[in-house]
């Protein structure tokens, strides 16, 4: 018997899961979300809160992106705390011109997707912030590009749901899942069965774990990325800054290995600056390594010297859910009815969790999308085409 009934059930209580159950609950679907440890306990807990457009592959990438980030700019008012919500802009900064020949054709490409995006020369970077070292050659720029506090954005995506009626069950882990001809019928876990039809897998890291006791194989492993924080030095730096190697190391897992990858800088509301971020393969180790501080933090001192004479803070790892091409996986599964997949964001979950939250409850509602889903479906990954 079951112990509780819902008309779905979201397994994960991230910035995915939490957008999923708030865009559900706003249409008045009976909604449970469960959580094995707290809400944002995993990588939405231990990441950065850039909503950067200029970092995604121009395509449906970028799309979706663009759309996301419409609906977060709205969020502020929407959601019943404040979410640190800022649109300051971001830099790519360049150091050679080798990577202003690269950028520049990054950038041509975004603009003709109809992202505003631009480059500056040295003097121009500048003025925009005063702050950065004088070896950097310029860099691109797009107003667009804002940043959020990622913990309360999760947060609050939860409190929401729960004021329209989801019911949301923290240390509650799910073990294993009643099948019927290939339907879900229930979800078991270790407070009790649930019975429900349908089920959004929104695991992040842990989708594939989930996906094992479907017989379903999902390719998202761990990617770690080591952060640092400094005292609040209010003022140092408006946008959001990234380096262009950066940007080559987000798409290249070769550049990341061999120690190329670029530095992200971001500077908080109330002053302190994140500095982020390693992508290394370690499977789910979140320790923290000298190696990988002292690569970040050498790196972002060149870039902004003043953080010579910025106290660190903390340092912290969190996992990114990386899958073999960048993209998250989105849609339904074929091979088990009831099944939805919401998970492998890798390192834009919070840009892409609002319009994942509504395409997700798109689907369950009226079984299509406003955006296509095709490019994100699973079976991109499988040539069992009992899984298509
Ligand atoms: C260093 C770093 C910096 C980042 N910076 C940015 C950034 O600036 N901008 C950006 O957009 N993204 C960034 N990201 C990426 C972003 O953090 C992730 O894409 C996002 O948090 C993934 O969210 P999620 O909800 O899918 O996963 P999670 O937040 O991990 O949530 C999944 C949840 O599922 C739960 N769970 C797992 N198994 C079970 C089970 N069996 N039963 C019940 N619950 C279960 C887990 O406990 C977990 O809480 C960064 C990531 C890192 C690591």
């Amino acid at each position: 018997m079951a112990w509780k009934n819902a008309d779905v059930v979201v397994i994960g209580g991230g910035i995915i899961g939490t957008a999923i159950a708030y865009f559900l609950s706003r249409q008045k679907i009976d909604v449970i979300l469960l959580e094995k440890s707290g809400i944002a306990s995993g990588s939405s807990g231990a990441c950065d809160g850039a909503v950067v457009m200029q970092t995604k592959k121009p395509g449906v990438h970028l799309k979706l992106a663009l759309e996301s980030h419409a609906l977060l700019s709205r969020m502020q008012d929407q959601l019943p705390i404040p979410i640190e919500y800022e649109k300051n802009g971001g830099l790519i900064v360049m150091e050679t011109d080798d990577e202003k020949t690269a950028m520049k054709q990054f950038v041509e490409a975004q603009c003709q997707a109809g992202l505003d995006v631009e480059l500056l020369d040295h003097k121009q970077l500048r003025a925009l912030a005063p702050h950065l070292s004088d070896h950097l050659i310029g860099a691109t720029y797009s107003p667009r590009d804002s940043k959020i506090n990622p913990i309360a954005l999760t947060l609050g995506f939860a409190m929401g749901a729960k004021q329209m009626g989801t019911e949301i069950l923290t240390g509650t882990a799910v073990l294993d899942f009643e099948v019927e001809e290939r339907q879900i019928s229930a979800v078991v876990t270790t407070a009790g069965k649930i019975g429900t039809c349908t089920v959004v897998n929104a695991t992040g890291v842990y989708a594939s774990e989930i996906g094992r006791m479907l017989g379903i194989e999902i390719p998202i492993k761990p990617r770690r990325g080591q952060l640092l924080v400094t005292e609040a030095r209010p003022g140092l730096l408006k946008p959001w800054l990234g380096s262009a190697n950066y940007i080559a190391a987000k798409f290249n897992p070769q550049l990341a290995r061999e120690g190329a990858g670029g530095v992200s800088i971001d500077q908080t509301q109330n002053g302190n600056l994140l500095i982020g971020a390693t992508r290394e393969f370690v499977g789910y180790d979140k320790r923290t390594t000298v190696e990988g501080l002292t690569q970040i933090a050498s790196r972002a001192v060149r870039i902004l010297p003043d953080l010579k004479h910025t106290h660190l803070i903390r340092a912290f790892a969190g996992l990114r859910p990386y899958t073999p091409d960048g993209l998250p996986i989105l849609g339904k599964v074929g091979k088990i009815k009831g099944l939805i997949m919401a998970a492998g964001h890798e390192g834009d979950g919070i840009a892409l969790s609002a319009i994942t939250g509504k395409l997700i409850s798109e689907l369950v509602l009226e079984g299509k999308t406003d955006v296509a889903l095709d490019s994100f479906n699973l079976k991109r990954f499988s040539t069992d085409t009992t899984q298509h």
